[in-house]
């Protein structure tokens, strides 16, 4: 999955919610985030971030932020 980290807060261009394919995208109170159960790992949205805050989960460090993406995304 991708997730989306610290770069995206109150940045919202939302760029990276247009073209995301499965819609998996989600509004946070200051951010957005990728709901990681419906990421499909195209990639496509991390080039389309303005301020480089969308990453692949292969990235070291990244436990805090994926956390706060699965939470802020869930869904019930
Ligand atoms: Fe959507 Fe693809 Fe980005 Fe995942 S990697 S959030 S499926 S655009």
């Amino acid at each position: 999955t991708y997730v989306v980290t610290e770069a995206c807060i109150k940045c919202k261009y939302m760029d990276c919610v247009e073209v995301c394919p499965v819609d998996c995208f989600y509004e946070g109170d200051n951010m957005v985030v990728i709901n990681p159960n419906e990421c499909i790992d195209c990639g496509v949205c991390e080039p389309e971030c303005p301020a480089e805050a969308i990453l692949p989960d292969t990235e070291s460090g990244l436990e805090k932020w994926l956390e706060l993406n699965a939470s802020l995304s869930a869904t019930w």
